[in-house]
């Protein structure tokens, strides 16, 4: 082969990406130079788009579109619609818990746990959540992070960062598979937990 660097850099990107190795990245890459004009080109151009156009908010943690101040009034409340947040750790949480249509609020998401990864507290968006339960007047936070040490270690942070608003405290019920991640979670586990979740604070209904 001559001058290919630009399929080796290809195969490398792709290989880092989720459940992909070098052997399905090569298959892909095939994929996508024999469908130039199909794939590529629009590949190309909506890949250019997301990193131009789609952000973290830094206040919820949502992915919003630079266009607008936050995807479906996520933090930037107008109007009131729901009187529940539900925490979680990432992204890929939230879209799991909105796919099952067990909860219906809005989403704050963290950007990790406490201890993974190097995260310190003040890398989560914890004090913007303390800010959104005040001005948005919620009435119930629950902590969906995961049953991992680290999880129901920021669990308890947020429990305590939250002593000083009236708001209920609610933890997904223990029924969760310990190590469980949320977004691995079938749609039944989900539920139950949602169900049978515990309060953790002593505050008014
Ligand atoms: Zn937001």
């Amino acid at each position: 082969m001559q001058n290919t660097s630009e399929i080796e850099e290809l195969v490398k990107l792709i290989s880092k990406l989720p459940g992909l190795g070098p052997k399905s990245a090569k298959r892909i890459v095939l994929k996508l130079i024999n469908n130039r004009d199909e794939l590529v080109k629009p590949l190309a151009k909506t890949l250019a788009e997301v990193y131009k156009n789609i952000s973290r908010c830094k206040i919820c943690g949502v992915l919003k579109s630079s266009a607008v101040d936050c995807s479906y009034d996520n933090c930037r409340v107008i109007k009131k619609k729901y009187n529940q947040i539900c925490v979680v750790e990432n992204i890929a949480d939230q879209w799991s818990i909105e796919n099952s249509n067990i909860f219906q609020g809005y989403f704050h998401i963290l950007g990790g746990t406490i201890s993974s990864a190097g995260n310190k507290k003040e890398d989560l968006l914890i004090n913007s959540l303390v800010v959104r339960v005040k001005k948005d007047k919620i009435d119930e936070v629950i902590l969906a992070t995961s049953a991992t040490v680290e999880g129901q270690t920021t669990a308890f942070y947020i429990q305590d960062s939250l002593k000083d608003t009236n708001v209920k405290i609610t933890k997904l019920a223990q029924g969760l598979p310990v190590g469980g991640e949320i977004e691995n979670l079938d749609d039944g586990t989900l539920l139950s937990a949602f169900k049978n979740r515990s309060k953790l604070n002593s505050n008014s209904d």
